[in-house]
């Protein structure tokens, strides 16, 4: 047996399920790796010795690549002078000036630990702030996993999901729609910064959807808020809904912001100051100081490098590569999303067969990408890793093409 076989027949009987949420490979294509024992850049290695180039990112976490020696060492020294304590450290207030001062809309900010807490947060605080329940959030957007926003009802009681009005992103009627139902009760217009969902070709917003969220919630009082915690920083160095020009009042960060390291972060205008000052917002490890640490150095990286620019660069590249590989096998593939976080789709593929084929096929050849969620360009990938998954991808594509595919099972695990 191998030495991941054996530690996912150990995992069997101490997790539920094997292993829990989005890092189990159970709904993945059946040879992926479960567990690693290293990561560097953006090279991950499994526990057999098999190395990756992650498209993944742990989900976008790293930015700068696993391993990072700056931001590292600026959570050892402060881990070394403290971490977590009874009181706060310092680095809390360097850190909330040097994340206001980069978002435009941002006057305030608290910081917990996973971007759950910082939606959550952001519910919470439009409440307070409105006295109303109402919470307009687009079908399929993801926003956590806590009981008011989990897309799955298992677990929660219709009285804590009740507050949630749905609509369509980017269709201004159905937002419309949604704030008439609301009636006198619009706490808040939760936004994505773009269509990332699972599943489905990915999309821009439009200005009209964006302006007329701000001006519906300017109209009724309720508070806007931008859930950038998945693409915060790969769009702008501010807010993602700068790039449409709208501010919203509250925005949720997370992932990136410390390259990995565990904080998140709700930040918030003026004008909803007063109502986060009153909700009882708290948690054992939100003032954890290293990874505060490890986040002034990722901002600094963040506002002082040309990172953006170069994911941009990165991102055009493999997209422009892989079309012509795609091509020049006659194989249909959509590449949409911003180019810093494509998402593959194959044209007639209902159950994905195709994709989960492909994408075994690719780690198969030491190239970790994703059947149906959007991955994520590091700054540490390079034009030769590019050329390595391009070439990869010829071959995966010729596979799949002498292939005759099953239909494809493992998406019934997520049910
Ligand atoms: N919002 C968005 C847009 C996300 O992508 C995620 C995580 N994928 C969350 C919120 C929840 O973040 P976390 O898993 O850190 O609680």
């Amino acid at each position: 047996m191998s030495r991941s076989e054996i530690l996912k027949s150990r995992a069997q009987k101490v997790f539920p399920n094997g292993i829990y949420g989005h890092l189990s490979t159970n709904i993945m294509p059946e040879n992926y790796p479960q567990y690693f024992t290293s990561a560097r850049g953006v090279r991950m290695t499994d526990v057999d010795g098999k190395e990756y180039i992650d498209y993944m990112c742990a989900f976008g976490l790293n930015l700068f690549g696993y391993g990072d020696e700056e931001i590292n060492e600026a959570y050892i020294q402060q881990m070394r002078k403290t971490d977590t304590l009874t009181g706060v450290s310092e680095v809390i207030v360097d850190l909330a000036e040097k994340f206001t001062g980069i978002v435009t809309h941002a006057d305030w900010a608290i910081f917990v630990k996973n971007g759950t807490d910082a939606t959550t947060l952001g519910a919470m605080i439009a409440r307070a702030h409105t006295g109303k329940e109402k919470i307009i959030i687009a079908d399929g957007a993801y926003h956590g996993a806590a009981a008011w926003c989990n897309p799955s009802p298992t677990g929660s009681t219709a009285g804590e999901r009740a507050g949630r009005i749905s609509c369509v992103y980017n269709d201004v009627d159905s937002l419309e729609r949604a704030v008439a139902e609301a009636g006198d009760d619009l706490a808040a217009i939760f936004a994505t910064p773009f269509k990332h969902d699972v599943f489905i070709d990915q999309y821009e917003p439009n200005l009209a959807y964006a302006r007329r969220a701000r001006e519906l919630c300017d109209k009724t009082g309720a508070l806007l808020v931008v859930d950038d915690v998945r693409a915060g920083f790969k769009l702008a160095r501010d807010c993602s809904w700068a790039v449409v020009g709208v501010e919203p009042d509250l925005s949720s960060w997370g992932k990136c912001i410390a390259n990995g390291h565990p904080i998140s972060a709700l930040l918030g205008s003026e004008k909803a100051r007063k109502a986060a000052a009153q909700v009882r917002a708290t948690g054992s490890y939100w003032f954890q100081s290293a990874p505060m640490a490890a986040s002034i150095v990722t901002l600094d990286r963040i506002m002082n490098t040309p990172y953006l620019e170069n994911i941009q660069s990165l991102g055009a590249s493999l997209r422009g590569g892989m079309a012509k590989v795609a091509e020049k096998n006659g194989v249909g593939l959509r590449q949409t999303g911003p180019v810093t976080m494509p998402m593959f789709l194959f044209d007639e593929d209902p159950d994905l067969r195709k994709g989960y084929f492909w994408c075994g096929e690719m780690a198969a050849r030491g190239i970790y990408m994703h059947p149906f969620h959007n991955m994520f360009i590091s700054n540490a990938l390079t034009e030769e890793d590019i050329t390595l998954t391009l070439a990869a991808a010829d071959e995966a594509f010729k596979a799949l093409a002498s292939s005759n595919l099953a239909p494809n099972t493992r998406l019934s695990a997520m049910a």
